[in-house]
């Protein structure tokens, strides 16, 4: 098969077209016979009134070496990859390997659970928070009434912290073994929409991410893994050697219990707090790392719309618009919109109680009336929270204890219009803009809740992105605060063979060990540590 890529057509294209396009681009005459599947769908709306569809095509014709040696260098015709998943191991018949743990059933731990259970090794899944259906109606306990169960909410329980999102599967890591296909083929196998695999930008949303998690936990235990709900992981138990080797042996849980472990997955996420301080006092290897904080901002989708698609706006192939924006600022802060979600809502995301944190979500649809994005400022640890490698979980507590207490106390959060937000003018009510976080949004001054640099840099960097997406500076916009957990504050460190630097046998892996950001990414850390552990469980 051969990979035809950047052919463009015109946005209401008929669907022959396409063919047409191969043909005339590869030379082929109309009789010769020939199949087109479409591998990948973007779209370049560059140019508002000349939007156009970007395909990449998999062609199936004859005498392929021929058609190839007349495109010489050209990165456009190649053959089509191989872009399938290949175990690297398996357990030796009879479940007489150990059987390798895995804490946090969120994206990482759930693929590392996935991966490991297809390769016959059984794992054990902890996850302190609950099934996820349950933890569906706790989430939205503090949504709706303003209730928070500490143990089961918008981080913690089945699914990790992406079950309640826009369901973005896209990432920029690279990826030469396609591992991100894997993931892509194992959702749908699970009941995602089939599109996510041609679709540049897939998204799935929230509801139908809820069954793909059900879905995939029935086939984990269908291959002889098991999970543990309601299993917090308090301590670990590290055996020293006389070398000062240390090497996990087993963990102790928040009920009491005992769990030996000669293998440990370490897929925490980002909010783990308790876990990181745990971490670091038992001498495991955590160093601060850099990550964001700032505001979610909305907009009117058909703001949005019009602005990225002109007269196309509402287009069915086109979906509603997203954006990215960036902008370096004079006092050498970077602003960019993080996780933006169209057609969603704003959601409250803390898991601690007295704190408030936002971010967004979206359903399937995304039909709701407001985009959302994060618009936040990069920090690190040398610059704005030196000292202890714990010190950014520090500073994320501080500013959302502040935002809790200028919400009022509620968990409402507290709001701004844009324009009073530029005009260091505390708001009173809001304009036409609703905001849409739950359980409500309280009006006050968000510079209370942010340090001053970041303040500093947004209102520098609102009126730069009013030029590049007409009305995203309107005084109505509206911003909701504070986005605090746009990444892990530590990284557990690793080596190269996955095993944490100090700390044999236990792998650090996910967003939450630093090297992921986003689901797609979190999977393909827990593809990568799954396969690291089962090499270490047969070399041992
Ligand atoms: P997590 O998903 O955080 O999972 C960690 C799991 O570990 C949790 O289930 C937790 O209960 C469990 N756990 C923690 N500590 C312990 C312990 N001590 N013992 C036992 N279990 C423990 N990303 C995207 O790519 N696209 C999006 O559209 C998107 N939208 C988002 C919307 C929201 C509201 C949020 C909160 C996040 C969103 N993200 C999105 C980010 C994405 O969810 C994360 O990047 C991803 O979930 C990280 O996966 P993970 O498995 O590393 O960690």
């Amino acid at each position: 098969m051969l990979r035809l890529s950047d052919i463009k057509l015109p946005l209401d294209h008929p669907p022959e077209a396409l063919t047409a396009a191969v043909r005339a681009r590869l030379g082929l005459a109309d009789d010769v016979p020939l199949d087109v599947a479409i591998a990948r769908r973007a779209n370049d709306a560059r140019r508002r009134t000349a939007i156009l569809l970007v395909y990449s095509v998999d062609i199936t014709v004859a005498d392929e070496d021929a058609i190839l040696a007349r495109f010489p260098g050209d990165p456009h015709v190649r053959r089509t990859p191989d872009t399938g998943y290949r175990f690297v191991a398996h357990a030796p018949p009879g479940n007489t390997t150990p059987r390798p743990v895995v804490i946090g059933a969120g994206p990482c731990g759930l693929f590392a659970g996935l991966i490991l259970a297809q390769m016959g090794y059984r794992p054990i899944i902890l996850d302190r928070g609950k099934v996820v259906r349950e933890r569906t109606k706790d989430t939205w306990g503090l949504w709706r009434r303003g209730v928070l169960e500490p143990e089961s909410n918008v981080q913690f329980g089945e699914g990790g912290a992406g079950t309640f999102s826009d369901g973005k599967l896209w990432s920029q890591i690279k990826d030469p073994r396609f591992l991100g296909r894997k993931v892509l083929t194992e959702f749908v196998t699970a009941g995602a929409p089939p599109e996510i695999l041609t679709e540049a930008h897939p998204h799935i949303g929230t509801f139908r991410l809820v069954t793909m998690v059900e879905h995939m936990r029935a086939t984990i235990e269908s291959l002889g893994g098991e999970y543990r709900f309601g299993t917090r992981v308090d301590d670990l138990d590290i055996d020293e050697a006389t070398d000062g080797t240390r090497t996990i042996r087993g963990l102790h849980l928040a009920d009491g219990g005992y769990l030996a472990a000669s293998h440990v997955v370490l897929a925490v996420g980002h909010s783990a707090r308790d876990t990181f301080h745990m971490l670091h006092d038992r001498g495991v290897h955590v160093e601060a790392k850099p990550f964001s904080i700032g505001v979610r901002i909305e907009h009117p989708q058909g703001w949005i719309d019009r602005a990225r698609f002109g007269a196309c706006a509402g287009h069915p192939d086109l979906g509603a618009a997203a954006y990215s924006l960036s902008h370096h600022c004079k006092n050498d802060r970077t602003v960019y919109s993080f996780c933006m979600c169209p057609g969603g809502t704003v959601v409250a995301a803390t898991s601690e109680p007295g704190h408030v944190a936002t971010n967004g979500m979206s359903q399937y649809s995304r039909a709701e009336r407001n985009a959302n994005s994060g618009i936040v400022v990069g920090i690190d640890p040398a610059r704005d929270f030196p000292g202890s490698p714990l010190a950014g979980i520090a500073l994320q507590r501080h500013w959302e204890r502040a935002a809790f207490v200028a919400g009022g106390s509620s968990y409402a959060a507290p709001g701004q219009t844009l324009g009073d937000f530029l005009a260091a003018r505390p708001s009173t009510g809001f304009g036409s803009v609703e905001p849409s976080y739950r359980p409500g949004v309280h009006p006050t001054d968000l510079a209370e809740c942010l340090p001053d640099y970041a303040v500093a840099a947004m209102r520098e960097a609102l009126p730069v992105f009013g030029r590049q997406i007409p009305g995203y500076d309107h005084p109505d916009a509206m911003l909701t605060g504070v986005e605090t957990r746009t990444s892990s504050p530590v990284r557990i460190t690793r080596g190269q063979d996955h095993h944490s630097l100090n700390t044999r046998n236990l792998f650090p892996a996910g967003e939450g060990a630093g090297y992921a950001g986003g689901i797609l990414s979190a999977a393909i850390d827990g593809i990568k540590t799954a396969e690291a552990v089962a090499l270490s469980i047969n070399a041992a």
